[in-house]
């Protein structure tokens, strides 16, 4: 079974080195975490231990119930969920990196309040509603911009880059005009040139479609199906607002 994943990321580190070449790109530019949600921990483990060490994922009780048994094995964990403000102080509980989920300013308040009672800081990443769907959480583009500047006046908060899902779709187009809107407000946050905010980080691409982000500039691609096989729960239950 661990052979499997082994297997698995093999072939999606295949697909990436294929895909930046594709684009003339360094594959030194993108990263690949690994998208663990309802995937039990052993099967975590036998990624970590074969050296894949960045995970996240979407819900904070399912971070809990693995932590245990994988706190001992060196990881970067991210958050790629929908954080609700009533879940901070237990996220951060736990050793999370960074927040790739930030969309919007309550929440950033709340960290930024939690954290400074700690006396510590978290990276993270602002998640933007590339595809314009209600069921989608993500910053809508047009106030992006807003919530950045806001966010950049927390200094518990180091913002890092942008996030998105994007359209599931098999249209390739449609869905590489999310991710090439993710790009351009990247490029408009980079002119504006905001104190204390830094925009390398382009997370966007999953197993469906990461050709296409690599291709529209991703620096980080999130998989799961492609490595850990089919999830018995409905992506729907960690996307929308029924989730909670
Ligand atoms: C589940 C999930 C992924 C991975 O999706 P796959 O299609 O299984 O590769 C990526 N990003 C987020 C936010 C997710 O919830």
């Amino acid at each position: 079974m661990s052979q499997e994943i082994i297997d698995n990321i093999a072939l999606i580190q295949a697909r990436i080195a294929q895909a930046c070449t594709a684009a003339g790109r360094d594959r030194s530019e993108v990263k690949l975490l690994l998208a663990t949600k309802t995937v039990p921990a052993d099967r975590i483990k036998a990624a970590l231990q074969a050296g894949h060490t960045l995970i996240a994922e979407n819900k904070v009780q399912e971070i809990k119930e693995k932590y245990e048994a994988l706190k001992d094995i060196p990881h970067v964990n991210h958050f790629i969920g929908h954080l609700q403000t009533n879940k901070v102080k237990d996220l951060l509980k736990y050793d999370i990196t960074c927040v790739q989920s930030l969309d919007r300013a309550e929440l950033a308040q709340k960290l930024h309040q939690r954290l400074k009672a700690e006396n510590r800081t978290i990276e993270v990443f602002i998640q933007v509603n590339t595809s314009f769907e209600e069921s989608k959480f993500g910053v809508s583009p047009h106030k992006v911009v807003d919530l950045v500047k806001e966010v950049a006046l927390l200094d518990t908060l180091k913002i890092k880059g942008l996030m998105t899902i994007g359209l599931l779709s098999t249209e390739s187009e449609k869905v590489r005009q999310c991710f090439r809107l993710l790009k351009e407000i990247q490029q408009q946050i980079i002119a504006l040139d905001i104190p204390h905010v830094e925009m390398r980080e382009l997370s966007m691409g999953m197993s469906g479609d990461l050709e296409t982000a690599i291709a529209e500039g991703a620096t980080i691609v999130r998989v799961g199906t492609a490595i850990f096989g089919q999830r018995p729960t409905a992506d729907s239950y960690y996307w929308n607002e029924k989730g909670d």
